[in-house]
Formats: structure tokens, sequence, C-alpha cells
């Protein structure tokens, strides 16, 4: 079996390798020299990229790394990456080609979620408990709403939601300990969130990751997958100076809430 390893990039981006012993896959690199450097290092050969959306952070470094690999990069078929070889989105049929990043190295299959919200053809890649999605769900958060509306961005998350407890969250950033102000300030009350800041205070004091999270931890600590929690819809409505009562209302004043933390 294979295993994730965090490359940093850039402030607070994460490239996640799936590797073994040889063969390297790597997830988001938005920047080629930190992987080139860890192949090397490693003694690892690239053999293939994913991609979840079109963002610059996580697609500047295709092109150098295509230079020295010759590789397949799995996009979303719905955005525009010149780079992409296999263009992907969710299918019905979920053993078809267009709908899964197969690595056969690995073995590993990877199915192709819509996640759109953060961009509009933004993709996750999830299989084997491995969810890497980008910028949608992170640990305690989630992302703003560059091309998407907030109905689009409820749906895709309760779509990850939806995915086992134990499915380990890889996402694009190490946003966790500001997210967790936040939604300390949004659910006082939560005290799995308060048990949650320590645990991260921790990790950081020690500049560990604090990814990957997991959906049982999301579900019990981030707003934005809580918005029909009474505490919440109170503060949101105290933010918004109107009652609020609709998932979708509350959502959208959480991320406008957020934006301005
Ligand atoms: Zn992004």
């Amino acid at each position: 079996m294979p295993y994730i390893v965090a490359i940093h990039a850039f402030i607070d981006n994460y490239i996640w390798v799936i590797r073994d012993h040889c063969h390297a896959a790597v997830v988001d690199p938005g920047d080629a020299s930190p992987v080139l450097d860890y192949l090397e290092q490693e003694k690892l050969k690239l053999i293939a990229i994913l991609n979840t959306h079109h963002h610059n952070d996580h697609v500047g470094g295709n092109a150098a790394l295509l230079r020295e690999f010759t590789v397949p990069v799995y996009g979303p078929a719905n955005e525009s990456i010149p780079t992409v070889t296999h263009p992907l989105k969710e299918c019905n049929d979920k053993e078809s080609a267009e709908g899964n990043a197969y690595i056969p190295e690995f073995s590993l299959s990877l199915r192709v979620l819509d996640i759109p919200g953060h961009t509009a053809g933004h993709i996750a890649y999830y299989g084997a408990n491995l969810l890497f999605c980008g910028d949608t769900l992170f640990a305690c958060g989630c992302g703003r709403l560059f091309e998407g509306t907030a109905p689009q961005m409820v749906n895709s998350l309760q779509k990850l939601t939806d995915l086992p407890k134990e499915t380990g969250v890889y996402c694009g950033h190490e946003y966790t300990l500001n997210n967790i102000r936040f939604a300390r300030t949004v659910e006082p009350g939560n005290q799995a969130l308060i048990e949650r800041e320590a645990k991260v205070e921790a990790l950081r004091k020690q500049n560990i990751p604090t990814l990957p999270s997991d959906i049982a931890i999301e579900r019990a600590t981030n707003p934005f997958l809580r918005c029909d929690q009474p505490e919440i819809i109170r503060n949101a409505s105290v933010y918004a100076g109107k009652p609020l009562s609709d998932p979708v209302s509350v959502f959208a004043t959480l991320r406008d809430w957020k934006n301005h933390f």
C-alpha cells in the first residue's frame, strides 16, 4: 500500500505525495522545485500528477515537472488547465475511466467527485479512505466562493461529509488554527472544538502539519458542516441582523463572516 507525505510549498500550501519505495504521484503541485527536491532526495520516480482545480498555487508546477517526467496529468474536465492529459468528472458509472484516476503502480483507483463552489469545476479524489479535496473542505473550515454559489458549496460539502467517518481529509492549505479561532467564535459551546484547538496548537508549536483531518472530526467541529446546530444558527442570525433558519442562509452568513474575521 502506498502512503502519503506532505511537501510544504509557498507559505501554507501542502503538496500531497502518494508514494511507495520507488514511485510517487503528486496532488496539486503549485511549485515544482520542492517536489523535484523531494523526488531526488528519496530517489523516487514521478508517475502521475493530480490537480483538483485550476488555481496557480495548485497547478503552477505541472509544466516544470513534465519537463523532467512524462506522466499522465489528471484534472477537472470543466476547467481549463493546459497540461491536463486526462480530464475527469464525476460519473454515475463508478468504474468509468473519465470518473476515476487510476494509478497502476499502486493499484489505486481514486473516484472523482464534482465539488463546485471554490471554483466552478473543482473536483475531489476519493478512494482507499483518502480524500484529496483541494480548497473545498479545510480542517475546520471551507474554501472561499470565488466562482460558485452558497447552495453549490453546501451541496459539495455535504457530498464530502457523507463519506465514511474514518476518511482521511487531505486539503490544500494549513489554515486549521485560524479556522478553529473562527469556529470557536461561532460555536463557543462546542466541547470537541475546545479539545481540537488544544491539539492543533500543540502540533503547530512544533511546526507539524495538522492534516490529514478526518470526516468524523470535521462533522463534530467544522462550523460550515454544522449549519443546522442551534448555537450556530443563533450566532449567525445575530451577525446577519435577522433571523436565519435554512442551512444555506446560515452557511452564506458564516462564509461572509469568516471573510471579514
Ligand atoms: Zn484555490
